[in-house]
């Protein structure tokens, strides 16, 4: 089988990447292979049997067409005409320059919308009330970032991507679902093609495919990191050491979150504070949310969170995250945070942990009889009440601690006993994927996109940067 084009993933990067490529009337065949099902196939069985039966041969939350975005919260990133940075979603604008990344946020906005995102946008009121919660933040040494959010929400996204998957389909695109690319077809450092095999043997040692091609796109998100991590070292493609983003989920009442979920929806705060001066930033705010877990290879049961636009709870989650920079002598950030993952999972009999903060400070493990009588009601059923503490390093933790104690000063209540962290949530990137100008790697005809190759951090960035490569790749032929 040959192709002009494979995409590998089928993530909003890739499924922007074709939009553009129909969009720009490219005539070029071709193929989208996916290790997972199709939009409207994909289901996560925890809401009906209240625990993480961890889905065998993939994952539904992380794997098939839209990948991480079908059961993400839908919060699309925008940004302040008056700002003269990009300030979320990644580095795109540091290749194609900030005035460019706000066109092409602008353009792919515009498509989600044609595709059914609501035409409300958050956090673009309220001017005065925000910036008196700036001013607060500033003073404890924190820093508020607004931007506009457009948020679809769970039950839309998956809608709207389904549309998507049948805009692609009807116009050309082929999609390989629940294969799963094993490796590439690298000859003398130019790409040839890939091998694959059916996802249901991706554990198993089999004959693979070859599909050949001789431009292939890397568009293999979170999941698919640690694949590609593999595929760099094996075929020398030229990376350099990453950051890995660690820490808790934090659950809290609504009440308590009032404010801030009503002017900004997502409050983005971001600080260095305590004596290791590491960055920790709040992440995906899920104002009455439910906090989910999704499973990734070797069965590593991480946290998230989501929320939708019908159901609620009566809580809001949001991510604490630490930034970790490792690069004398060890190099390896995806492994670091595999080993803290593996053992907040051992001490959880393989589930996501949870405790409260107080117990924190008491220095104990939380117990299941103190988590029924808890005022915060933890809405990830399947997380088991125990210690935290255990195996978040030192650095994290405190760094995590010293945060909670700083947002309070801003948020009356964040630091409350009673408020629940999980663990572990950790995001895992490659180690960057060095691209040049036009994303691509050292290996000719070999592209980098989305989250897994460390250019991008969330759905419009990764979105805009498929439509971006799409433009690319015209311009060259
Ligand atoms: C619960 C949850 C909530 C989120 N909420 C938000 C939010 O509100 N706002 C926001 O901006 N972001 C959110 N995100 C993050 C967002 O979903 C990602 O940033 C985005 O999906 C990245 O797109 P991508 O195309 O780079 O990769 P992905 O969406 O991760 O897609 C990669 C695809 O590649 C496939 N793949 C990987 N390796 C292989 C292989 N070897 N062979 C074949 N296929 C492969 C995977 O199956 C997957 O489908 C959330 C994520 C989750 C999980």
């Amino acid at each position: 089988m040959t192709y002009d084009l494979i995409i590998v993933g089928g993530g909003p990067s890739s499924a922007f990447l074709c939009y553009e490529l129909i969009k720009l009337g490219s005539n070029k065949k071709v193929l989208i292979i996916e290790q997972g099902k199709r939009v409207e196939e994909r289901n996560c069985p925890i809401e009906k049997l209240g625990q993480c039966v961890k889905c065998k041969p993939t994952c539904c939350i992380t794997t098939g067409f839209s990948g991480a975005g079908a059961f993400s919260d839908g919060k699309l990133s925008l940004y302040n005409p008056e700002d003269d940075d990009i300030y979320v979603g990644g580095n795109l604008h540091k290749y194609i320059g900030v005035d460019k990344t706000k066109e092409l946020i602008d353009y792919t906005d515009k498509v989600y919308l044609e595709f059914g995102a609501d035409t409300k946008l958050e956090g673009t009121k309220n001017k005065e009330e925000i910036s008196k919660i700036r001013e607060k933040a500033k003073k404890a040494d924190i820093t508020l970032i607004n931007i506009p959010i457009r948020h679809l929400g769970t039950e839309k996204s998956h809608a709207l991507y389904c549309k998507i998957q049948d805009y692609l389909l009807n116009n050309g695109i082929e999609i390989m679902f629940q294969t799963t690319v094993s490796d590439l077809i690298i000859e003398n450092n130019e790409v040839k093609g890939v091998k694959v095999k059916d996802s249901m043997y991706v554990d198993k040692d089999v004959e693979l495919r070859s599909i050949y091609a001789n431009k292939v796109v890397l568009a293999v998100g979170r999941k698919g990191a640690n694949w590609l991590s593999k595929m760099c070292d094996i075929y020398g493609i030229a990376t350099k050491t990453g950051c890995i983003d660690i820490g808790i989920r934090y659950e809290l009442p609504n009440s308590i979150m009032r404010e801030i979920n009503k002017l900004l929806y997502e409050g983005k705060f971001i600080a260095r504070l305590g004596h290791f001066k590491d960055k920790v930033r709040t992440f995906c705010q899920n104002p009455s949310g439910f906090v989910s877990s999704e499973v990734y290879d070797e069965n590593i049961n991480l946290v998230n969170g989501h929320s939708y636009k019908s159901k609620k709870s009566e809580n809001t989650n949001l991510a604490i995250l630490v930034s970790h920079n490792f690069n004398y002598p060890f190099d390896k950030p995806i492994e670091y945070g595999r080993n803290i993952a593996k053992n907040l999972n051992a001490l959880g009999n393989g589930n996501v942990i949870v405790q409260r903060l107080g117990d924190i400070y008491r220095g104990k493990r939380t117990w299941n009889d103190e988590l029924q009588n808890n005022s915060v009601k933890p809405t990830l059923k399947s997380a088991v009440a125990g210690d935290i503490t255990y195996a978040l390093g030192y650095r994290t933790m405190t760094d995590i601690l010293e945060f909670i104690r700083g947002l309070d000063k801003v948020i009356e209540g964040f630091a409350n006993p009673d408020n629940l962290l999980y663990g572990p949530e950790i995001k895992f990137y490659c180690n960057s994927v060095l691209i040049n100008q036009k994303f691509e790697t050292s290996v000719m005809g070999l592209y980098s996109i989305g989250d897994g190759g460390g250019m991008t951090r969330g759905l419009m960035m990764a979105s805009c940067s498929g439509v971006q490569l799409a433009r690319f790749l015209e311009e060259d032929d």
